[in-house]
């Protein structure tokens, strides 16, 4: 397994010593021997794929005590570096292991790895065309086949590093065009944003970042099936009014991040219309089902809105991060964050240097990978991969139904699965199933009370998996009947002092 290292620490010291540019060692050190290493230490990893840390693997300060994580002052051989490296990384959960079901991605589309993987040794800036070439042709073409999908044809997009963000660059455009002094000058009135109560926490966040104020945000009650209530938020919105706050954005939410809702699109698109604020659809979870066919009819009147968060980060397995900006329209982006650079915006067509139109200025070649996947698997894929996952949660919904010892809260309106088992809290159970290495699942509030959430993300997942899932849980909550918190296991307050 070992490779000798071509440059090893004692080399880095003579070459330290000849502090000259000739002294026959190559730089960058290592190159070729790193690649020898990288292709035997996948390989391992993906073996040990559905093995979870357990135990004191999972506390953080054993750990620290553990692995050497602080730096050396002189470098190490090459393959202590690996060593260190694998150490660390089985001591990392693999979110496409069959027992990760704790959060909205997981599972992994190995072409959309590879091409992450193979970009880093091109590692292009997404600021220009100069420096990055076909990569600003790849992220229009993904973009121009992703606004397609969702009615915006003659639009625009971005991509930015995950759906918070997203949700972020929306609102600064929102926000532009309700207060056109902001940019300029700072907002001079109030403005106000409005989304369910069950929507993502990110936008009460982006209102405190983009000016408007945390408290300019609004969380709208939701009716019994988890969607926004479009008579309560007409009368927020009347009630603002009066105060002389302006209704600056909307955001209805696809596929809600605990109970997998899908507010009305087309019923708030009319409030939104009729209130002239921006509507934004945060579907960084469900806009992937505008992929299926069978279950786009759950973002009916997305074409109407006026932007769309899309996260290719959670339901369509691509690696971390892929998220896009997507716009009905054409020119906002320019108009909310161009900036002057001269010596950055040297060269080409503006159409052609995306920094113009971004909020940062590095950006990774994210849709790259999107790209490759696509080609793939294809339109007919994507749909295949999207209704499977919602088979999978259709399935793992059935199998609880019929479980004496577990109860399915609703039927799941996505890919998430909320469900309680008998007489636990289910705090209990997810920490219990986390420290054993034997589960990585969540909880979240459905209805005021505390359940787990299994996400049907995994297209990988089987029948099988699913009632494997559903025996840890049942095992678990079995052991907390029989010996309630309290009387063994450490709280993880105690752990922590
Ligand atoms: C995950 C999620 C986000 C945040 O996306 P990140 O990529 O994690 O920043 C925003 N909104 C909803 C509805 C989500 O599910």
């Amino acid at each position: 397994m070992a490779v000798e290292p071509a440059a090893s620490a004692s080399s880095i010291h003579a070459l330290r010593q000849a502090a000259a540019l000739d002294t026959g060692i190559p730089w960058p050190l290592a190159q070729g021997e790193t690649l020898a290493f990288t292709a035997s230490l996948q390989r391992r990893l993906l073996e040990d794929e559905d093995r979870l840390p357990s135990g004191d693997d999972r506390d953080p300060e054993f750990l620290t005590a553990r692995v050497p994580f602080s730096l050396p002052a002189c470098g190490l051989a090459l393959n202590d570096v690996f060593a260190r490296m694998e150490e660390v990384l089985r001591l990392t959960p693999s979110s496409a292991s069959r027992r990760f079901v704790n959060q909205l991605f997981g599972g992994r589309e190995p072409v959309a790895v590879a091409a992450e993987s193979l970009a880093l040794w091109r590692n292009p800036s997404m600021y220009t065309f100069k420096a990055a070439g076909a990569q600003v042709l790849v992220e229009n073409a993904v973009l121009a086949h992703m606004r397609r999908h969702a009615g915006f044809d003659a639009g625009e997009g971005l991509f930015v590093p995950g759906g918070s963000l997203a949700n972020l660059a929306a609102l600064l455009l929102a926000r532009d065009r309700a207060a056109p002094e902001a940019r300029e000058h700072g907002l001079a009135r109030h403005l106000a944003v409005y989304a369910s109560s069950e929507s993502h926490y990110s936008l009460s966040k982006n209102a405190g970042i983009a000016g408007l104020g945390r408290q300019a945000f609004r969380a709208v009650p939701v009716d019994r099936d988890g969607r926004m209530d479009v008579g309560a938020l007409e009368r927020r919105i009347e009630q603002d009014r009066q105060q002389d706050l302006r209704p600056a954005m909307i955001v209805a939410t696809a596929g809600t991040t605990v109970r997998g809702a899908f507010d009305d699109i087309a019923r708030v698109a009319r409030v939104a219309r009729s209130s002239g604020a921006w509507l934004h659809v945060d579907g960084a979870l469900g806009a992937s089902l505008l992929l299926s066919p069978r279950h786009r009819h759950l973002l009916r009147g997305v074409e109407q809105a006026d932007s769309l968060a899309w996260n290719p980060h959670k339901l369509m397995g691509i690696p971390l991060q892929s998220a896009a900006l997507l716009l009905a329209r054409r020119g906002g982006l320019a108009r909310s964050f161009d900036e002057r650079a001269d010596y950055l915006f040297q060269a080409d067509d503006d159409a052609f240097n995306p920094g113009h139109r971004s909020l940062q200025c590095g950006r990774r070649a994210d849709a790259f990978k999107l790209w490759a996947a696509w080609l793939h698997l294809g339109d007919d894929g994507w749909a295949a991969r999207v209704d499977r996952q919602l088979l999978l949660a259709a399935r793992a919904a059935e199998l609880i139904a019929a479980d004496a010892e577990l109860e399915l809260c609703e039927a799941p309106m996505s890919v998430n699965v909320c469900f309680r088992a008998t007489g636990c809290a289910a705090e209990e159970v997810c920490e219990r199933l986390d420290r054993a290495g034997r589960l990585k699942i969540g909880f979240g509030d459905f209805r005021g009370d505390r359940v787990l959430r299994l996400v049907c993300v995994n297209p990988a997942l089987t029948d099988h998996d699913l009632r494997m899932i559903l025996a840890e849980v049942r095992s678990v909550a079995r052991e907390i009947r029989a010996a309630p918190p309290g009387r063994i296991g450490r709280p993880a307050a105690a752990r922590a002092s």
